[in-house]
């Protein structure tokens, strides 16, 4: 059984190390992957001794604990990791905020928190006593779930940043699971200054002590290299008379695809035009990271920031790169990596970017810019799935099209979920059984 993975990033390379773990011979397997090194959004880039994630800064952490240790087994086990606390806070003005933020309002001036805390208790109340049903767009969602004071001082300005378009565009159901949800005791008690952490699922995380979170994929790309084809875009895929397909001219028994669903009619000349609309439609953001290497010793033991006023200028998130491990930056340095998205499909924003993203984060007190020693630029194009009110249609279209067309569509923007890399592994897991079955079936 010949298998064609196209794309070499978490999910097409952890699919294929299942795949030879479970019995398939190596030689049966082609990964094709259009850039010059595996890795895909876990790619990282060392510069003069600074190394970073280039599609925002990665941590590993899984609720699935056989996933995770399989993922650091891939990268030289737990000896190849730091673990890291998770220490995140929001800045506000010339404070910083405990994150999430609703376990953080008793870090906020006098008015916001009165503010917060009052809508967030008729927001409380309107669900519980009167049991409102969660409306079915964000912008409403936020109101219902946290609250008119909430929503004006963090929810809303940090989406509009992060999202790039009006809230109530967007749908809710993508927050579930990902917006933090604290009790009521939790909010009030943190409201008058007793510390309430909120959100324990990443409170440690681990991170690859050397390369950058791509140590993970580098792994995995191992003992696959000899059938990971790199710089071989996929340009053609068409259905083969024995239920098979050609991928560029190449015939194979079964075709996996972690390609964005987005690129999928442009090889695909026979895509009925209907399926093609609802692919091309799919909505995204993509990302600029900005790389600042600094001058600077030591810094606070924080994990990330977010910047969620637009007068912190457009960046959404600092991470603090160096924090993650010590080989992240030479000995005596220091490393921001700044976040800003863009609307897929825009034009990449120019040099002006990064003087806006700079003297925001320079405004927010953060670094001087007398400590920047150079500053790294990457751009992503697909980096973050937008849910609209269109994208369950428009997926569903997609995906039904693919199932009907034996195509095993896998990965973040191959299946058009918001998925973390654990998550896409544990989706390779679920498809690499039933892959196995089918070979052993004959
Ligand atoms: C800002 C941000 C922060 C994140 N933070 C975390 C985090 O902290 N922890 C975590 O676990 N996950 C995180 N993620 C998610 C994680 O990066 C993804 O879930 C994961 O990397 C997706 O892997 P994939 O293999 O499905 O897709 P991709 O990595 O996108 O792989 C697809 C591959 O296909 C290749 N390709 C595309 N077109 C073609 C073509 N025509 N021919 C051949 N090859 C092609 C691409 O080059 C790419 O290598 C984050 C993502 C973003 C954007």
């Amino acid at each position: 059984m010949k298998i064609a993975i196209l794309g070499a990033g978490v999910s097409g390379l952890s699919l294929a190390r299942m795949l030879c773990a479970g019995g398939l011979a190596l030689a049966d397997l082609t990964l094709f992957e259009a850039a010059a090194v595996p890795g895909g959004l876990c790619r990282s880039k060392t510069v003069d001794g600074f190394t970073y994630d280039v599609s925002g800064g990665h941590i590993l952490f899984s609720k699935d604990r056989a996933v995770m240790q399989w993922m650091k087994d891939q990268a030289g086990g737990d000896a190849a990791f730091v673990q890291r606390e998770r220490h995140t806070k929001i800045r506000f003005g010339n404070r910083f905020v405990h994150y999430p933020f609703e376990n953080g309002l008793g870090d906020l001036p006098e008015l916001a928190k009165f503010e917060c805390l009052k809508g967030y208790v008729e927001a409380w109340h309107a669900r519980d006593k009167h049991g409102t049903q969660a409306p079915g767009d964000f912008k409403s969602w936020i109101r219902w779930r946290f609250g008119e004071g909430i929503a004006r001082h963090f929810m809303d300005p940090y989406n509009e940043k992060i999202w790039k378009r009006p809230l109530q565009e967007l749908s809710s159901s993508w927050v579930a699971g990902r917006v933090p949800d604290a009790p009521i005791d939790d909010v009030l008690k943190a409201a008058i200054g007793v510390r309430t952490e909120g959100y324990l699922h990443q409170a440690s995380f681990f991170y690859p002590r050397r390369g950058g979170f791509q140590a993970i994929t580098d792994g995995m790309a191992a003992s696959l290299s000899a059938r990971i084809r790199l710089s071989t875009p996929v340009q053609d895929l068409v259905r083969a008379q024995d239920g098979g397909w050609r991928v560029n001219g190449e015939p194979f028994d079964v075709l996996v695809s972690t390609l964005p669903l987005n690129e999928l009619p442009d090889l695909i000349p026979a895509m009925p035009a209907g399926v093609a609309a609802a692919m091309r439609g799919l909505a995204y953001n993509s990302i600029v990271t900005l790389l600042v290497a600094l001058d600077r010793p030591a810094h606070p033991d924080l994990s990330w920031i977010y910047l969620p006023h637009h007068e912190q200028g457009p960046v959404n998130r600092v991470t603090y790169m160096s924090n993650y491990s010590p080989e992240l930056a030479p000995a005596g340095k220091t490393s921001f990596l700044l976040e800003v998205t863009f609307p897929g499909g825009a034009p990449v924003p120019g040099a002006e970017l990064e003087r806006e993203a700079l003297a925001g984060v320079e405004g927010a007190a953060l670094l001087r810019k007398e400590e920047i020693l150079f500053v790294d630029r990457s751009v992503c194009t697909y980096a973050y799935i937008v849910y609209d009110h269109e994208l369950f249609a428009r997926r569903s279209a997609a995906l039904e099209w693919c199932a009907a067309n034996q195509i095993q569509a896998l990965g973040r923007f191959g299946h058009y979920d918001y998925f973390n890399s654990d998550q896409c592994v544990i989706a390779a897991r679920t498809l690499a059984g039933t892959l196995l079955e089918r070979a052993r079936s004959g």
